[in-house]
This record gives C-alpha cells, sequence and structure tokens, in this order.
C-alpha cells in the first residue's frame, strides 16, 4: 500500500527515478561519512542513498511514510528518526559530527529548512536538494536581481550555491503548482566570518525587511555614528549590495557600536 498525499505535509512523491538518482549523486562524499534525508516519503531518493558509501539517515514526520519506509528498507530501520526537522537539534543527535543535508524537501517549510540548516551550518558540509523553483532560484540569485534577498544572501556567505536543473511538476504525485529546482551548496572553507556573525544575520534581515529603502534609512535603529552613515554603501538600497559588502558594512557597523 503506497502512502497518501497529505497536503498539509507538503507532500508530492517524486516518481521518476531517473531524477532521484541525479539528486543522490550530487553529494560530493567528501568531508563526511553521514548523510541525513530530509522528508523521505516512500524512499525514492532514500533507494540511491544507500547505493552509496556514507551512513544514510532519515527524518520523517509522517508516521504513515515511517511504517512504509520500516516495511519496505529493511536497512534503513535503525537509522529512521521519526520527528520534525524544524525542531531537531541535529549537533546533539550526531554527536557534533559533519553531516550532509539532503532532500526532495516539503515546499511549505523549505525557506525555514534552509534558515535551519543555516544554524547547524558548523556540522554541514553539503546541503543538497529540491526545491520549488522559486526558492531554489532566490537562494542562487546574485546582487542586482528582484529575488535577491534575505535567503540569498545568508547562505551565500557561509556556502557555495549552483542551481543544478529544474524539475517539471508532470513527474510527481500528486503534481504541485509550481516548477521545481534542484540546488547543491557546498559550505566555503572559510565560512566562519571574521565579524560578529548574529550582527551580520540581523543587518541583512533589516535590510531586506525594507527592500526598497536606502540602507542609511532601514538600518537608522541601530543608532550609528554620523561619521559612519556618511560612508558610501549606506546610500545604496539592499539588492544592490553584493553578500562581501553585507559583510564588509557589518564591520564597519561593528567597529562603530564596539
Ligand atoms: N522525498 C519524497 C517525499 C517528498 S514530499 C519524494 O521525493 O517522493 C516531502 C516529505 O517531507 C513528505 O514525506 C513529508 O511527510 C515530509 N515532511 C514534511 N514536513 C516535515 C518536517 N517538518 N520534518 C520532516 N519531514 C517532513
Amino acid at each position: 500500500m503506497n502512502v497518501k498525499p497529505k497536503k498539509y505535509l507538503g507532500q508530492h512523491f517524486l516518481n521518476d527515478k531517473n531524477i532521484a538518482q541525479k539528486i543522490a549523486d550530487a553529494l560530493s562524499l567528501k568531508g563526511y561519512k553521514t548523510a541525513l534525508e530530509i522528508g523521505p516519503g516512500m524512499g525514492v531518493l532514500t533507494q540511491f542513498l544507500l547505493q552509496k558509501k556514507i551512513e544514510t539517515f532519515v527524518i520523517e514526520i509522517d508516521s504513515e511514510s515511517v511504517d512504509y519506509l520500516k516495511a519496505h528498507f529493511l536497512k534503513l530501520s535503525q537509522n529512521i528518526i521519526e520527528a520534525d526537522f524544524l525542531k531537531f537539534d541535529l549537533s546533539v543527535f550526531f554527536k557534533q559530527q559533519q553531516v550532509a543535508i539532503i532532500g526532495n524537501f516539503p515546499y511549505n517549510i523549505s525557506s525555514q529548512i534552509v534558515f535551519k540548516a543555516l544554524e547547524y551550518r558548523h556540522y554541514i558540509p553539503e546541503f543538497c536538494g529540491m526545491f520549488q523553483k522559486e526558492v531554489a532560484l532566490r537562494i542562487a540569485q546574485k546582487e542586482g536581481s528582484k529575488v535577491y534577498g534575505i535567503l540569498s544572501v545568508l547562505t551565500q556567505a557561509f556556502y557555495e550555491v549552483s542551481y543544478l536543473f529544474s524539475v517539471p511538476p508532470t513527474v510527481f504525485n500528486p503534481p504541485p503548482k509550481v516548477d521545481s529546482g534542484v540546488l547543491i551548496m557546498k559550505r566555503k572553507e572559510n565560512f566562519v566570518l571574521q565579524i560578529d556573525e548574529s550582527l551580520f544575520f540581523k543587518v541583512v534581515k533589516m535590510g531586506f525587511n525594507q527592500r526598497r529603502k536606502t540602507l542609511r534609512n532601514s538600518l537608522k535603529s541601530l543608532n550609528l555614528s554620523e561619521n559612519l552613515r556618511a560612508y558610501p554603501l549606506f546610500d545604496k538600497r539592499p539588492e544592490q549590495l553584493s553578500v562581501a559588502q553585507f559583510i564588509e558594512l557589518t564591520g564597519k557597523i561593528q567597529q562603530d557600536l564596539a
């Protein structure tokens, strides 16, 4: 018996094994021995992960899917975590080991999954998977684009992002209303920024929360000195700043607040 797709869990099961294999093959398998698949559903992607020379764990919130996986993947049964990824403490469970994250993600919470992965970036060397295309593009875009935003800057500060390929709705059951896109994010060698990282998150969020304003305006409440506020980057709107410029600006703000 197949799992009955549940809308509230964002369940769109992938029917195309070639695509599942391509997603699994995107992992480099370098720098980690373990992978965690988010939302395995009936295991279309899991079957290919199990063929690789890494240990695969899966985290699934839906008990019907968990029962299905236990019945169909005997090899996996010890490695099934029945839980909500958004409430899961990856560093405790994996004892601070490096773990690659992969999945055909539930689209209703895809941005939250990315934010959560960024929180655990010290433990996640690679992050690969399928998103709704619009979210995938947003994560991968560079400055100047209309969809460049918080997700793009924060992800690209720590990861090299590559957009791999698009996937049409027809290969899912039930088909989603939107196209999908597959991304791979590889953590940068120097992913620890030489600035206050929580201030960086704050500056990026404050900037994009008022997208049309100059940074001088949207960062007003930080009470920066006149001197710093004369700095040219403050004349710009957030989508005009590269990731490196956001980091540079945060460094200046940090000095100013010190
Ligand atoms: N990977 C499967 C299923 C994709 S649908 C396939 O490609 O066919 C998304 C999956 O994520 C579903 O199985 C859903 O139950 C699961 N899911 C939804 N929210 C979740 C959460 N918060 N934590 C873990 N899994 C979740």
